[in-house]
């Protein structure tokens, strides 16, 4: 830019000077011819007077030598004569007008073809450069032309070229940065579907905690109500699991809590919902799903469970499990009945399903 700037101001400078010399050598050309146009019709007049003059003073004598000719009719004869003078003056005055004026045109148009043509590269180079600023890039500007004009021609085409190669980096660096950006959005998105699993997850079991598995039911609760659907639910509890941490250590106790877990997960139903209520307690949010129904299922499961072998030490675990049906009651109600039937199965003997109303 800098570079330009300095060019600029010198084509301004070496134009002005152009045109000052060109004008001034037209005017000093013009007043040349102008003067010696003049001198030598100056010198013709001169000449032209002295002959007249000549042809009077002859017109009177030959008059005179003529002596039948009168003094008056000399006279007229050399008035004739001065006539004839001032009209040759009058007629070369014209001419001398007329060639001036020539002199001035030729003058006139010669100023005018010399500055066009010092002005034409410079309109040539501001056609290109506006058509540069329209966006067309591939346009080289001419660097032959002699002096500046070619020197600012060529710190254009650099400035082009570096302008196209930053326009082609800044392209290129976008490109990488909005592939970036949607890598980017993608690991976000990943790791917010893994934070929100790992915020409704129980770390050790791998099935819902305890705070997500109220909101469903809590959520089931309003649908059953909305829809007048049935609605179970039941509470697991593994039998003895205090002795299985004293025999076993509570590492195996974790395993032991891991492979329950997952026995329930792998056999209830898609709809269903399993989550550890805290210790070894579950509960599994059954919808859509009857007492009978229910009791059915969770009767399958607690055998499931019973035929675990778990672990190198080869433990065995049962389970009790309480159920109640949804009366539309709230929440605590509905899992207290639950809660209530579990009691019963431990107090009957354990290794049991109990529904309410149940004789044991
Ligand atoms: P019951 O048949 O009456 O249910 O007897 P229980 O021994 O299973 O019940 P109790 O409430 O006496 O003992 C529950 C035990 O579960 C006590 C606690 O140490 C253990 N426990 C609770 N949470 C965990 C856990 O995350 N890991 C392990 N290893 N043990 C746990
Ligand atoms: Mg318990
Ligand atoms: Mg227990």
């Amino acid at each position: 830019m800098h570079l330009l700037r300095l060019n600029i101001s010198k084509i301004s400078l070496d134009l002005k000077t152009r045109m000052v010399v060109t004008v001034a050598g037209v005017i000093i050309f013009m007043a040349l011819i102008s003067f010696s146009l003049i001198c030598s019709y100056t010198l013709q007049l001169l000449d032209s007077v002295t002959k007249i003059q000549m042809t009077g003073q002859q017109a009177y004598w030959a008059g005179g030598s003529r002596s039948g000719l009168s003094e008056s009719s000399r006279e007229v004869a050399a008035v004739g004569s001065y006539r004839n003078f001032f009209q040759e003056i009058q007629a070369r005055f014209i001419k001398l007008i007329l060639s001036l004026l020539i002199v001035l045109v030729a003058a006139i148009s010669l100023a005018v073809r010399l500055i066009h043509g010092m002005l034409r590269p410079v309109e040539l180079l501001s056609r290109q450069t506006a058509a540069m600023r329209s966006g067309d890039w591939r346009i080289r500007l001419d660097e032959r032309q002699n002096g500046s004009l070619g020197e600012l021609a060529k710190s254009i085409n650099q400035m082009v070229q570096q302008l196209q190669y930053f326009y082609r980096l800044a392209i290129s660096k976008e490109r990488e940065l909005e592939d970036l950006s949607v890598n980017l959005e993608s690991i976000i998105d990943q790791r917010t579907e893994t934070l929100k699993q790992l915020a409704i997850t129980d770390a050790l079991t791998g099935v819902y905690n305890h705070r997500h598995i109220m909101e469903c039911l809590a959520i089931e609760l309003e649908l059953a109500n909305q829809y007048q659907a049935p609605l179970a639910l039941a509470i697991f509890d593994i039998d003895f699991f205090k002795q299985v941490n004293d025999s076993y250590g509570h590492m195996e106790g974790d395993k032991v809590l891991t492979c329950v877990a997952a026995c329930l997960q792998e056999n209830v139903r898609q709809k269903d919902i399993l989550g550890r209520y805290g210790g070894e307690e579950f509960f599994l949010i059954l919808p859509q799903t009857n007492l009978t129904q229910a009791y059915a299922m969770v009767e399958r499961l607690r055998v499931l469970v019973s035929h675990l072998v778990i672990g190198e030490r080869r433990i065995q675990v049962t389970v009790s499990v309480g159920v109640a049906g949804y009366k539309g009651e709230t929440m605590e109600e509905f899992i207290r009945r639950a809660d209530r039937s579990l009691y019963h199965a431990k107090e009957s003997g354990r290794n049991k399903s109990v529904q309410e109303g149940m004789v044991i």
